[in-house]
């Protein structure tokens, strides 16, 4: 089956009992049992609710993946990867994380005593002189988060299992819909569901993927142990979003290709940081790997001042100041201060993250309206 005909159709049955055509929500703590221990497959809805099977069965799919895990938030879908490894464990990852994720690494997990190496993953040689025998995990996140840098999958990959580390991909900002990780040799996909594939910044969600069975048992040990699962009502929500995936990537993607060029001739705009343009230092990779280029871009003004980007962000009419992105509505963002303000400055500056830095999450508006919006706000800087 193609995309666009998964994304309507895996894993949503008709309802059994009434014909539903949509799953319905099943807004029950617990199911009854006709004698001890015998029931229909559901005892207590921490560890399993028809709506959320049926999403999960969904997410697995577009992934083409075999078990999709979902939980209460894309951290603690992070969070019950980490969860796997024990004290003295060791990680690889990207220096240009999502800032949530950071804070969790750096701030929860290594307390508890599990190492993390932060690097430039761009060039996938730089995991080798990290690699030792406590590497546990290798946490990859493309394209990245605000700078968009691309990470190539399949090299980072071969360097982990020649070593026997399992390699995590957040696949937040691509979306089943760009980018697979799973075929291309990775463990787990994470997702902050939250995102694109809810698509209407109306939920909070996270979900794992995987293809190997054991690994699924774990984390589902782990989910219903530790607890973090998603309702039933948002569960529904979620359903609902990803029937629609498809067609709003496509407008996302072409939005962001117009809005990137857009900006990119601009004369008061500095760089733009966008995959798509064939001088971005990793686009052959992005072309390789993803469908498209998304929906998601960074730039700088010329006049590279802090007062200048606030004044750029106050004025915006269209775009809406928030953190969070990949929902219908194109949103604006002051890394710096909003999605990354846990990362240390000085860390942040390291890895390439001024303060001047602005990420749009462009929506699925009309082209001429987000451009008109922006526009009018670049006249006032
Ligand atoms: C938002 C986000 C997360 C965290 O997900 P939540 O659903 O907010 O917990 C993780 N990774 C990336 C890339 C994100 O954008």
């Amino acid at each position: 089956m193609k995309f666009g005909t998964k994304a309507i159709h895996a894993g949503v049955e008709p309802d059994p009992t009434t014909g539903a055509i949509m799953t319905p929500i099943f807004q029950t703590s617990t199911y009854v049992q006709a004698s001890p221990g015998k029931h229909k497959g559901y005892a207590y809805a921490r560890g399993a609710n028809p709506t959320r099977n049926s999403l999960q069965k969904s997410i697995a799919a577009l992934e083409n993946g075999k078990f999709g895990i979902c939980f209460s938030s894309g951290m603690g879908a992070t969070d019950a990867v980490v969860r796997l490894l024990n004290p003295g464990d060791e990680v690889i990852t990207s220096n240009d994380l999502y800032g949530g994720s950071y804070r969790l690494f750096t701030k929860v997990y290594e307390r508890m005593g599990i190492k993390f190496h932060f690097a430039d993953l761009t060039h996938a040689d730089n995991i080798k002189p990290l690699i030792n025998a406590k590497t546990k995990l290798l946490w990859l996140e493309t394209p990245s988060n605000p700078l968009m840098r691309i990470i190539d999958i399949q090299a980072c990959v071969a360097l982990a299992k020649s070593s026997n580390i399992r390699v995590a991909v957040d696949n937040t900002f691509a979306s089943p819909y760009l980018q697979t990780p799973l075929d291309m040799g990775a463990d787990i996909v994470m997702h902050s569901v939250t995102k694109y594939l809810s698509g209407h910044s109306d939920v909070i969600m996270g979900a794992l993927v995987v293809n190997d069975e054991k690994l699924y048992q774990e984390l589902a040990f782990i989910a219903n142990s530790c607890g973090a699962v998603p309702g039933p009502q948002d569960s529904f929500l979620v359903l609902r979003g990803i029937k629609t995936l498809h067609l709003r990537m496509e407008r996302h993607c072409f939005n962001g290709k117009k809005i990137a060029e857009y900006l990119r001739h601009h004369p008061k705009i500095g760089k733009v940081y966008w995959p798509g343009f064939e001088d971005h230092p990793n686009h052959s990779i992005a072309k390789r790997q993803m469908r498209d280029f998304g929906g998601m871009l960074s730039f700088t003004l010329k006049d590279d001042r802090l007062e200048q980007a606030i004044r750029f962000l106050e004025h915006v009419k269209l775009f809406s100041l928030a953190e969070s992105l990949g929902g219908v509505e194109s949103l604006i963002n002051h890394p710096a201060s909003m999605t990354h303000a846990s990362i240390p400055k000085a860390e942040r500056e390291k890895n390439g993250l001024s303060d001047t830095l602005i990420r749009l999450s462009i929506g699925v508006e009309d082209i001429e309206d987000l451009i008109a919006d922006l526009d009018q706000s670049l006249a006032s800087v």
